[in-house]
């Protein structure tokens, strides 16, 4: 929603200014999708309004997995670009919204759809905002073909779609304000999730600004060697740089930090490699404030076995997933060592809605 539009359409109109409070409530909170419906405003302020649209793009298509528990929208912007947002329900009754923040992404990680498909725009606070605006009208919509759970709210926000929330601050930071405002979206800070690569002042860019929402990195692999080989953005800050800006972090927050690390099949998955990552994690000050999230690979079609013409590969995916066995026995290994870790239950990945599949394509 435009508030900066409503605003002049409210002071053209010489309404009052707690009217804007009312507009935010009936969208914000209540879900509703159409300014014609907002029953507490008058009906001649909704008539002007009913010719703007609550949401700042269009959405094309929406992909529900087999099982019920994600859903992927693909989204066109005002400017055509296309981004995706997904919906997933992790555990009964919990429903998180992944959303993008930037159209593709930059980072080019070598595993992750997103960065190949290069990089576009950043998107506005409005656009990141709308994307949780729109799981909530769809889940409380009755056409939603999600059985009849209850709650139909959305619980969580993680910032795990299209995107570097720290290569787009300014515009994240206001998204952060207007969903976490007890008069816009309100949601918990606690309910709130911001994955990084890790880019350099990013995480104290968020220690100043925005401290109460959870921090998640994108570690992935334990060493320099192989960071900069898969992930670019490690050549800006490596994992040394990385940790000094993590325990400062900790100084002011003492707050948990995950560390996403997903699991690529003889890449970083043998035990050699949980000894590294441990290494890592036990030359911390306080180890027991980071928590392991473990992920297996999504494979996408993007990254998948191509064939020309003459049935020749023209690009084979040479990342392969660990097994769950494998996975286990990783887990096991760093929780002997009194390490918190988890296995991530992968989902959506048979619609390309899973970690790592979001193309803005399908
Ligand atoms: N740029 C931020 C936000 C994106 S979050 C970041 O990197 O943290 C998306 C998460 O999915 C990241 O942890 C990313 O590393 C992970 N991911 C990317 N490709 C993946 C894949 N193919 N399989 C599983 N996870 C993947």
């Amino acid at each position: 929603m435009n508030i900066q539009k409503i605003e002049q359409i409210l002071k053209d109109q010489k309404q009052p200014k707690f009217r804007l409070g009312q507009i935010k409530k009936a969208v914000y909170q209540d879900g509703i999708s159409n300014f014609s419906e907002i029953s507490t405003i008058p009906k001649e302020l909704r008539s002007v309004l009913e010719k703007e649209r609550v949401l700042s793009f269009e959405v094309e298509k929406v992909l529900v997995s087999k099982d019920g528990n994600s859903a992927k929208a693909l989204v066109k912007l005002n400017d055509g670009n296309k981004i995706e947002t997904v919906l997933i329900s992790p555990k009964t009754d919990i429903w998180s919204v992944c959303i993008s923040c930037q159209v593709g992404c930059p980072m080019n990680c070598a595993f992750c759809a997103t960065g190949q498909t290069g990089f576009k725009r950043n998107l506005t606070a409005e656009e990141i905002v709308d994307q949780v605006l729109f799981w909530k009208g769809w889940l409380l919509g009755t056409k939603s073909p999600i059985g009849d759970l209850v709650p139909r709210r959305v619980s969580n926000v993680v910032y795990m779609g299209m995107g570097e929330p720290f290569l787009n601050w300014e515009e994240v930071l206001e998204s952060l304000k207007i969903l976490s405002d007890p008069k816009g979206m309100s949601f918990g800070s606690r309910s709130i999730s911001i994955s990084t690569v890790g880019i350099p002042g990013g995480i104290e860019k968020l220690t100043e600004d925005f401290p109460q929402v959870n921090l998640a990195v994108s570690l992935h692999f334990p060493q320099d060697e192989n960071r900069d080989a898969f992930m670019p953005a490690n050549k800006n800050l490596s994992l040394e740089k990385l940790k000094i800006e993590l325990e400062k972090y900790f100084q002011k927050s003492n707050r948990k930090v995950f560390l996403e690390y997903i699991l690529f099949s003889r890449l970083n998955d043998s035990e050699k490699d949980a000894k590294n990552l441990l290494g890592y994690i036990k030359s911390f000050e306080k180890p027991q404030l980071l928590h392991v999230n473990l992920i297996r690979y999504n494979s996408s079609s993007n990254n998948q076995e191509t064939r020309d013409k003459k049935q020749k590969i023209t690009k084979a995916d040479k990342f392969v997933s660990s097994s769950s066995e494998q996975a286990i026995k990783f887990r096991n290994y760093l929780l002997e060592n009194k390490i918190n870790c988890t296995i991530r239950r992968s989902l959506g990945a048979d619609i390309e809605g899973a970690c790592g599949q979001l193309a803005g394509k399908k």
